[in-house]
């Protein structure tokens, strides 16, 4: 199916962007994925292949301390997606589903989120297991599946 077509039921609307908040990419994600047809529909932390996450050198700093971290959050930008349906039928079987009810790939921004295991940090490189996207893809940012700042203990008292 060529990527502009409409399955039965689906619908499109103007997706103009009206505004720009000037997201920037942060590096990009190496994957063993050339096709789309070869991503998984989700990465799987415990068998899926090791990818990388190479960052630009000037956001190299900010991977310090990622390091003590077993898993995290990656947000990527799904760039080859359409994204203007509002109604999909992702098994082009006449049923149709609304885009914010879906993690299909084609959204008004096209952004995907993988929890994955981190293996390591290899300079400005990370290793991890568990995502689903297309080599090349861009990166947006990685989180720590969880910040030690905000893990207070219980009955901490919280200034105003
Ligand atoms: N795990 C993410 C999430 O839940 O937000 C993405 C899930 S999405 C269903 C994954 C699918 O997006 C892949 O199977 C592939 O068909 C498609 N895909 C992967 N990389 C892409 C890219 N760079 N541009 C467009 N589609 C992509």
């Amino acid at each position: 199916m060529a990527s502009e077509e409409l399955r039965p039921g689906e619908v499109a609307v103007d997706a103009a962007v009206t505004v720009d908040q000037n997201v920037q990419f942060i590096g990009s994600i190496r994957t063993p994925f050339s096709t789309r047809s070869e991503c998984p529909r989700q990465g799987d932390t415990e068998n899926g292949p090791i990818c990388r996450l190479e960052i630009l050198p000037h956001w190299q700093p900010a991977l310090k301390g990622l390091e003590r971290f077993e898993a995290a959050d990656v947000l990527y930008w799904l760039h080859t997606a359409r994204r203007d349906l509002v109604l999909q039928s992702p098994k082009s079987d006449g049923r149709v589903i609304g885009t914010f009810a879906l993690r299909s790939p084609v959204r008004p921004n096209p952004i995907g989120l993988s929890r994955v295991a981190v293996l390591g940090v290899d300079g400005g490189a990370v290793l991890v297991r568990g995502l689903d996207c297309l080599d090349g893809t861009p990166l947006l940012d990685l989180k720590p599946e969880h910040c030690p700042f905000t893990d207070l203990p219980k009955n901490t008292p919280v200034k105003p």
